[in-house]
């Protein structure tokens, strides 16, 4: 029916048909980016996926996923890749390949720690069993250690530095106390910091060796039930980890920025920036409250005191003896890759991507997100075999060793950038899928509306349209965190993208735009042994229902950037989110307005955002009247897949240079942090470089706005109706 409206008014009698009907349902009349006739098609064509997602199959392929422990370089990580290839060839997708790359990789030979004086005790390093759970009584699972940890023996006295922070250092020389020399204890919480900046930290400050244990104050029984009888972790939970300095250069240590094939370049160890050089362990909160409750020094201050009935100090007469024995040597990492080739546009590829390497079992991390990703690629299989192939192409990639510095996705981002920096439209990422009902959705500003408008057509578990639970849970949690900001469809997306997962290589790296997807929920056995089925099935999702809505989630936001008619990249909503980020660095407390003068930029950013709103006042209608050309839809969705590489800068940010993105990057902490060149000069008081970064970003951004000014031109162009 509405196809056959045309000439005079067509565009503006759709958009109010198209509103009344959004009016009564949440699927809108018509999806953003396409035409009418495109937009009923893809709402009959996502119905058809959806209906196909199984929590049953779901179930099953998690089981699989959880039955060994299988870390990044192990056979049984091996296994894992050569199952994920074998099933997507069952499934039905193109090309399936294994990409082997040669890394710089990580894995335990021995540890050990004892408490000497003023007691002996000898450190457990292992968790507990459970007859209700068999899995946790599986030889296999591996002691406590930490990814790239050095070799060494030390005997020392412990101190205690709060969470590992600069600033707890300075408290510590508040009370006369160097660590040089010394085994330092930290919490992994309280605030948060990656483990890695606590690593760097202590090295920086001339520790001998770093012990970072989980305080029961933030993932144990100060929380709530604790494993086997809730989602919280128990006496000997041990959060593993890699401590890389993957915040400087994320992948293979030894090729920053080129991919680690046979044959490539590797620099030596000594030049190697993301290299640790600190002996590291992690330990339960079961061996490490003997060292806590030994120590007779300094009362810690009040906000350094844990869950423990102890009253801690900050060190004393407590010394250990702590050996290290890693194999930081070279190892195999796979990444499986597959496809399923576009049907018109071949070469505009939509990525959908998790990784596969987990530190034991990987019950929600990543195990949940590789379960889903399975039955994901299983519904487009389907489609393919009953004839429907999308019109751009779906890439899936299962990486390895994102545990361990975000490996296999960086190499294989690196091993394709030039392809991917032209063909890419967007990089989908999921890397736990659920470990409880809360949604949590981010994007680069580009994407926030079509991530939102997507959750408007996927169905909560708990009723009601994930559009309207990811409101909720979203004024639910700002309220617990004192944000007094309402929430609405402008600024429900996470947009502020830090770093922590496999999206870095494609936003920082090589300038595409991504998608972060996942369920959270109470959740303390992350990266430990009791991250497993049994944890899944009580605690995290049991029914599996919030992995069959990743799945519908993930493949129908694929389906619309692979579907659409003009790709659904909205400049508008960037320039205003931009503008945000330079109010944000305004607050900044080393921000000085007159050493530093923003003003230009947030013209920039505004001219962006109003002339993107015009275009997009031409671009909507032209859309919807369905008359735009082949070849103007073409050169339309050529200039939007260019802008996103306007915000590139390819010497990077200073000091960074891996990281490119002028927008986005991430404190080491692993924090996400905007504006990171101007914003990382205004900290270190150097204006002049400051002044140079900002006219850097009103540059890209008058780049930006001139592609818009061209979508316009194009859309307006629109020839004569018949
Ligand atoms: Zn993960």
């Amino acid at each position: 029916m509405l196809i056959q409206l045309r000439c005079a008014l067509p565009a503006l009698i759709l958009l109010v048909l198209a509103s009344l009907a959004s009016a009564q349902s949440d699927t809108p009349a018509l999806i953003s980016g396409f035409s009418p006739a495109h937009s009923a098609a893809e709402i009959k064509l996502e119905s058809q996926f959806k209906s196909a997602i199984s929590r049953d199959r779901i179930r099953d392929y998690h089981r699989y996923f959880t039955s060994v422990p299988h870390p990044a370089g192990t056979k049984a990580d091996y296994d894992v890749a050569q199952y994920i290839a074998d099933e997507w060839k069952k499934q039905g997708l193109e090309d399936v390949v294994i990409r082997q790359y040669d890394v710089l990789g990580t894995r335990p030979v021995s540890t050990s720690l004892e408490m000497v004086a003023p007691k002996k005790y000898s450190a457990v390093l292992r968790e507990q069993s459970y007859d209700v759970d068999p899995d946790t009584n599986n030889p296999e699972v591996s002691s406590a250690w930490i990814g790239f940890s050095a070799s060494g023996e030390v005997t020392a006295p412990v101190v205690y530095a709060h969470s590992g922070n600069p600033e707890d250092y300075d408290v510590l020389r508040q009370h006369g106390i160097d660590v040089k020399g010394k085994i330092v204890l930290v919490r992994y919480s309280n605030p948060y910091s990656y483990r890695g900046f606590k690593a760097l930290t202590a090295q920086r400050m001339g520790a001998a060796a770093l012990l970072i244990y989980s305080d029961p104050a933030e993932d144990g029984y100060k929380k709530g039930k604790v494993f086997p009888d809730g989602p919280w972790g128990p006496e000997s939970h041990i959060q593993r980890g890699a401590i890389t300095y993957d915040f400087m250069v994320p992948g293979d240590p030894l090729t920053p920025g080129w991919a680690s094939l046979p044959g490539a370049t590797r620099i030596p160890e000594s030049e190697a920036v993301s290299l640790p050089h600190i002996i590291a362990l992690p330990l339960s909160w079961h061996d490490a409250q003997p060292l806590l409750a030994n120590m007779d020094g300094p009362v810690a201050p009040k906000d350094w005191q844990g869950g423990l009935p102890i009253t801690y100090r900050l060190g004393g007469s407590v010394i250990a003896h702590l050996k290290v024995e890693m194999d930081n040597s070279t190892q195999p990492y796979y990444v499986v890759e597959g496809r399923i080739k576009g049907s018109e546009f071949p070469d505009e590829w939509v990525l959908l991507g998790n990784h596969h390497d987990a530190w034991v079992y990987g019950g929600v991390d990543p195990s949940s997100g590789t379960a889903s990703m399975m039955e994901m690629t299983r519904a487009f299989g389907a489609l393919l075999k009953q004839g429907v192939r999308p019109r751009r192409t779906l890439v899936f990639g299962s990486w390895d060793g994102e545990e361990v510095g975000l490996t296999g996705s960086t190499e294989w981002g690196e091993q394709f950038a030039d392809e991917l920096r032209t063909k890419l439209v967007a990089y989908l990422n999921v890397d736990s899928s659920a470990a409880g009902p809360d949604f949590h959705g981010g994007a680069s500003g580009s994407l926030a509306p079509m991530l939102v408008e997507v959750t408007r057509s996927i169905q909560d578990p708990s009723g009601g349209t994930l559009h309207d639970a990811w409101l909720k849970t979203t004024a639910v949690e700002r309220k617990e965190e004192h944000d007094t900001q309402a929430v609405s469809d402008a600024n429900v997306v996470n947009t502020r993208i830090g770093s922590g997962s496999d999206h870095t290589v494609f936003l920082n790296f090589l300038g595409r735009p991504v998608i972060t997807l996942e369920f959270d929920g109470p959740y303390g056995v992350y990266h430990s042994l009791y991250d497993d089925f049994y944890w899944m099935n009580h605690f995290g999702d049991a029914g599996y229902k919030y992995h069959a809505t990743m799945s519908q989630l993930w493949g129908v936001t694929a389906l619309r950037l692979a579907q659409a008619d003009v790709l659904p990249i909205d400049f508008e909503f960037y320039g205003n989110t931009i503008n945000e980020f330079l109010t944000d660095l305004e607050k900044n407390q080393s921000y000085d307005p007159a050493k530093l003068n923003l003003s230009p930029a947030h013209r920039a950013a505004k001219e962006l955002e109003s002339v993107s709103t015009k275009t997009l006042a031409a671009l909507k209608p032209a859309v919807a009247s369905g008359e735009l050309t082949a070849s103007q839809i073409a050169s339309i969705n050529r200039l939007l897949m260019k802008g996103e590489a306007n915000f590139i800068l390819p010497d990077g940010i200073p000091g960074r240079p891996w990281f490119k993105h002028i927008l986005y990057s991430s404190r080491y902490t692993y924090a996400h942090l905007e504006l990171p060149a101007i914003t990382e000069a205004v900290e270190s008081g150097n204006w002049t470089q400051a002044q140079h970064q900002a006219e850097i970003l009103v540059k890209a951004l008058s780049a930006e706005t001139e592609l818009m000014k061209q979508v316009a031109s194009v859309a307006e162009s629109l020839p004569v109706a018949h």
